[in-house]
């Protein structure tokens, strides 16, 4: 579970694609990947 972001419950754990989606495309993934790293970076940063 992920939220809109790519965070789990686990606190600095990110996840996206089809692990969060179940079977999905390339560019779902790719989109989850762009979001969770600007997340990521806010996260590090606060
Ligand atoms: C047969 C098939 C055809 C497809 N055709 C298309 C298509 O034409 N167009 C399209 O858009 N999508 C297609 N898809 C879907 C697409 O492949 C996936 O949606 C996409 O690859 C998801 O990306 P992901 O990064 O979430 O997961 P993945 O690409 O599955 O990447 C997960 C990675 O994590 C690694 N991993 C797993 N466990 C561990 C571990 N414990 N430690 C370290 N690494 C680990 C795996 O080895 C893998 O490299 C197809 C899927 C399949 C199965």
């Amino acid at each position: 579970m992920a939220d809109e972001n790519g965070m789990t419950s686990l606190p600095g754990v990110f996840a996206g694609g089809d692990i969060v989606r179940g079977a999905a495309t390339v560019i779902l993934a790719m989109g989850d990947g762009k979001r969770a790293a600007k997340a990521m970076d806010q996260y590090l940063r606060s």
